[in-house]
């Protein structure tokens, strides 16, 4: 069930294709701020309720960016790895051509799970116009994700983090949680910084070495064997495991509810920086700042894939997008730390305030 509240959503789109035999939808959750910016997601499991609690964290994500888009997101429900290629690109093509009426003027779509450089540019062929979406590839002036804008953001929200809680980068351990897109860039990012990865976990395992994970020989066995596990001369154990490893700091880039309320008292980090969206409850997050833990939040951490696509938007390079993400993500963190500092409120409530706020000066809809 999607819930309303005074922020939104705004609109609604439902889709159907009889023939393809597909369904999606379009949230449009608050667009004070310009056209909704949110990615299209394909998975069996999508649903109105996700879709519309994504759309929700992409509005305050943009807002806290100072972008100049409202929060929004798509959904297609199909298992993509059960259809081919040329079905999928049917699917696209059917969803761009249908969502016209709104496209660029109230919404402009960009990658999500299962949606690569390569569908966008479907996409954006299909609806006939370049500033559809973003992520596009880069022959057609695009930026896609895979230049690694988010990861090298989580890499600037742990300096700054650090630099805060007047920390070394160089004398610091590093657990990562993940090894996609996100996981491999905050990685090369860090360990580039001096900072020891200790452990490193994708879908089939977790895998620690004290002494230290080296970057170019995990990507070797990443891309040769599919999984972390096959990395030569280390611990190996369940990815579950990642939350309890010895670590100063936590980059979590893989699933949502990674940690639990009843896992707390496992946790030995000082540093969580969110680079997967909600990887723990508010309530858990709250909890973890009382009992002294720095947690920064996906909404700020992770938004530089949000930041990326804007500058592909307004038609700058990949030197302009680094510096932007760089400029941006750094002025956040420390803002919300020294917010959170002053108020005594945990970094999510922080980040929270400022968001609505910015929305609200903007709204003539909202009501709260
Ligand atoms: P990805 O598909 O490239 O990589 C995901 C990684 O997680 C893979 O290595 C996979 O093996 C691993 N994984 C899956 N299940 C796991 C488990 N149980 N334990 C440990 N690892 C597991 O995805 P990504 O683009 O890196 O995105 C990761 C997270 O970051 C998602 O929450 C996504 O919404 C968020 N995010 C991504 C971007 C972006 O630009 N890519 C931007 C903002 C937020």
């Amino acid at each position: 069930m999607v819930e309303f509240d005074g922020f939104g959503p705004e609109k609604i789109i439902k889709l159907y294709n009889p023939k393809l035999g597909v369904k999606g939808v379009l949230i449009l959750d608050n667009l004070s701020l310009g056209p909704g910016k949110g990615g299209i997601r394909m998975t069996e499991t999508v649903n109105e309720e996700e879709v519309s609690r994504l759309a929700r964290a992409m509005t305050w994500k943009n807002a806290l960016a100072e972008l100049p888009f409202g929060g929004a997101k798509s959904g297609i429900s199909v298992d993509s790895k059960k259809i081919s290629r040329e079905e999928k690109d049917e699917i696209v093509k059917w969803f761009s051509k249908s969502l016209k009426i709104v496209i660029p003027s109230l919404y402009v779509a960009g990658p999500d799970m299962y949606m690569a450089e390569e569908d966008m540019e479907i996409f954006a062929k299909a609806n006939g116009d370049m500033k559809s979406c973003t992520g596009k590839p880069k022959h057609l002036g695009g930026l896609p994700h895979e230049l690694g804008s988010t990861g090298f953001g989580v890499y600037h929200a742990t300096l700054t983090a650090l630099k805060f809680l007047g920390e070394d980068v160089r004398k610091t351990t590093v657990a990562i949680e993940g090894f996609g897109n996100v996981g491999i860039f905050a990685f090369k990012f860090l360990s580039g910084a001096g900072a020891r990865i200790v452990s490193v976990s994708d879908s089939r395992g977790m895998i620690y070495k004290k002494e230290g994970l080296n970057f170019n020989e995990l990507e070797k066995v990443k891309q040769g064997t599919g999984s972390v596990v096959n990395y030569k001369n280390c611990e190996k154990k369940d990815p579950s495991k990642i939350i309890e490893v010895d670590a100063d700091i936590l980059i979590t880039a893989a699933i949502p509810d990674l940690i639990k309320s009843n896992d707390i008292n496992k946790l030995k980090f000082k540093l969580i920086v969110e680079g997967s969206n909600i990887p723990m409850s508010e309530e858990t997050e709250r909890v973890l700042y009382k009992k002294g833990i720095l947690v920064i939040p996906d909404i700020i951490a992770n938004a530089g894939g949000v930041i990326s696509s804007y500058v592909e938007y307004i038609g700058k390079d990949e030197k302009y997008m680094f510096k932007l993400v760089e400029e941006k993500i750094t002025k956040n963190v420390k803002h919300i730390l020294e917010l959170s500092k002053e108020e005594k409120t945990d970094t999510r409530d922080a980040a929270l305030r400022i968001a609505k706020k910015r929305v609200l000066e903007k709204c003539k809809t909202c009501k709260v």
